[in-house]
């Protein structure tokens, strides 16, 4: 593998990534192989399984002895929790959502957003079986209620009023979920994430969005001292914070050094501070990396790399412990997908993008 990544990289060594022009102003593979245990242990509900898909029909009676009284309530007589009840609808964290009744996989953290109402609220379900709709016509209303296709329990309503790409509002009663962080999931499941910097990241994410094996690309901030920085904040160069990618892939298709050969070959790192004309910190070439392993792997092909002198000069990537990815604002996630027309885009990341398209023809997402 190694011998390959070194050729790749010494046949197209500059591919880089220049200016952005942004300083002055400015999915999916659907075959999941579930190899997983159960991440979650329901003793008192022998029904639950986060891998079995089959239908489950209970009664009543048999619903009441496994659910807290609480979550029966929700569940299987439709009532709605408060709003604002809990932390899930703000919260953040990379993971997967379950039924609570039943463990069926619902939805992945990348289909959830903050929504002002109060509820975890999705603009998309895991899969067309995930969930399924019924009419509601209770308390004078017309809406679609939204119930587990496995158990058929009730998890919320499907309003019209969520964000791109559907438009869709997945309003979802906390209660009804279960939550299974990435990180905990790791030793099952075969996603991990890592983040990088590579200059400007509106490209960086074109690029590996592209990528077969990735899942998630988010565009955002890592490293420095500000906590959640703005966009406006970071462009000062003054926050110490990189502009990155923080990127969740699929371990059995795609591994650590196909993604370094992609970055070392779509991005300068032997200039300093600086991408083509984006000079400063925030611009600089950066593994984030979560764990030893991610170090270690980063440290070999950098030593590599230097050691076959496949760059003119030394590369001054810098390594650097993940603390926290911040997002960056909506307006610049997905910005090359949403701004095709613009003619930075056009001139500027369209043409790298074939190129990278050329390059990794055969890794590239069906
Ligand atoms: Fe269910």
């Amino acid at each position: 593998m190694k011998n390959r990544i070194l050729l790749t990289i010494l046949i197209f060594p500059m591919l880089f990534l220049n200016a952005c022009g942004q300083s002055k102003t400015k999915e999916n593979k659907a075959e999941k192989t579930i190899t997983m245990k159960n991440a979650i242990n329901k003793p008192e509900n022998p029904y639950y399984s986060n891998t079995d898909t089959e239908k489950l029909n209970l009664s009543d009676e048999e619903w009441k002895k496994v659910l807290s009284s609480d979550l029966y309530a929700v569940a299987r007589l439709a009532d709605t929790e408060r709003a604002f009840t809990g932390t899930m609808w703000k919260d953040e964290t990379k993971g997967t959502y379950y039924c609570a009744a039943c463990g069926f996989k619902l939805f992945e953290s990348n289909q959830k957003f903050v929504s002002s109402c109060g509820w975890p609220s999705f603009f998309e379900q895991d899969n067309k079986n995930s969930i399924i709709f019924k009419p509601d016509n209770s308390y004078g209303m017309q809406r679609t209620e939204a119930l587990c296709g496995r158990c058929n329990s009730h998890l919320g309503h499907l309003f019209d009023d969520g964000p791109e790409p559907t438009g869709k509002r997945y309003c979802m009663n906390a209660i009804s979920l279960d939550f299974v962080p990435y990180n905990i999931t790791n030793e099952n499941s075969n996603l991990e994430t890592i983040v990088l910097g590579g200059g400007c990241y509106w490209c960086v994410e074109a690029i590996y969005e592209k990528l077969e094996g990735v899942k998630t690309v988010v565009s955002g901030f890592a490293g420095g001292t500000v906590e959640n920085p703005t966009y406006q904040q970071v462009c000062t160069g003054t926050t110490g914070a990189a502009e990155v990618v923080e990127i969740t892939y699929d371990k059995s298709v795609l591994n650590l050094d196909e993604i370094f050969e992609v970055f070392f070959t779509v991005h300068d790192p032997t200039t300093l501070n600086r991408q083509g004309a984006d000079v400063g910190t925030q611009y600089r070439s950066v593994i984030f990396y979560n764990n030893d392993q991610q170090k270690k792997a980063a440290e070999s092909i950098i030593n590599e790399l230097n050691n076959q002198k496949v760059y003119p000069s030394k590369i001054v990537t810098s390594l650097e412990p993940l603390k926290k990815f911040y997002k960056a604002e909506d307006y610049h996630q997905n910005y090359f997908n949403n701004n095709k027309e613009q003619s930075y885009c056009r001139l500027v990341i369209q043409p790298k993008i074939e190129k990278f398209e050329k390059v990794f023809k055969d890794r590239l997402k069906k």
